[in-house]
């Protein structure tokens, strides 16, 4: 295959839960175009107010104020670095390159907030939603990337933060012994998306997010 599927957590569990949809919204590209939705502009504006103010370029507002807290513990446990909003990427042989690399990037993904330690990393990733919805394979295919990237590090700890009631999620310990495995979920996930497109079999998979699924009515016979 000469295309390289550029792909991240997010594709990855678009075509989990549903080959169609996949094959629309990242390969053909040609889902209607919707307006943004409230959920996904209130999630844009949380992430950026958080990054700004990890940043030093602005204060929280009101209704966050309470990740002052969150972020000054981490400083507190004596990192070396905190930064916000951080692209990793690395390519199809999961060595580490350029987010922007488009000839070579194949899997990427940008950390909410990391803090480093000489062998250790805390990676947050800031949750708008509800609980429920959140998947720990996010997580651990984020932290897989990074200990491509960060070689010297054996730990990385990693869970979900809820902005709307402050709390955190159970702490997801990636080691290093387990990167090979999960490097091998994700490769292996990617070989089935090639097969298919190989095959242009792309079958429709109902699930609970068929009602607010980008397709088209017309592409898909679930489309409520
Ligand atoms: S409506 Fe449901 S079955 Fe159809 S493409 Fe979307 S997720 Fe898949």
């Amino acid at each position: 295959m000469g295309k390289i599927i550029c792909t991240s957590y997010s594709r990855l569990r678009d075509y989990k839960m549903c080959p169609l949809k996949f094959y629309h919204k990242f390969i053909l590209k040609d889902c209607p175009e919707r307006p943004e939705s409230d959920a996904i502009r209130f999630g844009s504006y949380v992430h950026k107010a958080i990054e700004d103010y990890i940043q030093g370029n602005a204060e929280l507002p009101k209704g966050l104020i309470r990740i002052k807290d969150v972020v000054q513990s981490v400083r507190d446990a004596g990192c070396s670095s905190l930064l916000a909003e951080p692209p990793y990427a690395v390519d199809k042989n999961w060595e580490p390159c350029s987010s922007r690399d488009w000839d070579h990037a194949w899997l990427r993904t940008k950390i909410d907030l990391l803090a480093r330690w000489p062998r250790q990393m805390i990676y947050i990733d800031w949750k708008t939603g509800k609980p429920s919805n959140s998947d720990n394979f996010q997580l651990v295919v984020a932290a897989a990337i990074m200990a491509q990237w960060h070689p010297e590090v054996d730990q990385i700890h990693c869970c979900f933060f809820y902005t709307q009631t402050m709390k955190k999620s159970k702490t997801v310990i990636v080691h290093r012994a387990s990167v090979p495995a999960i490097m091998k979920v994700v490769t292996d996930k990617s070989k089935d998306i090639e097969y298919r497109m190989m095959q242009g079999d792309w079958p429709a998979t109902p699930n609970y997010t068929c009602k607010y699924c980008e397709v088209a009515r017309d592409q898909c016979e679930y489309r409520r």
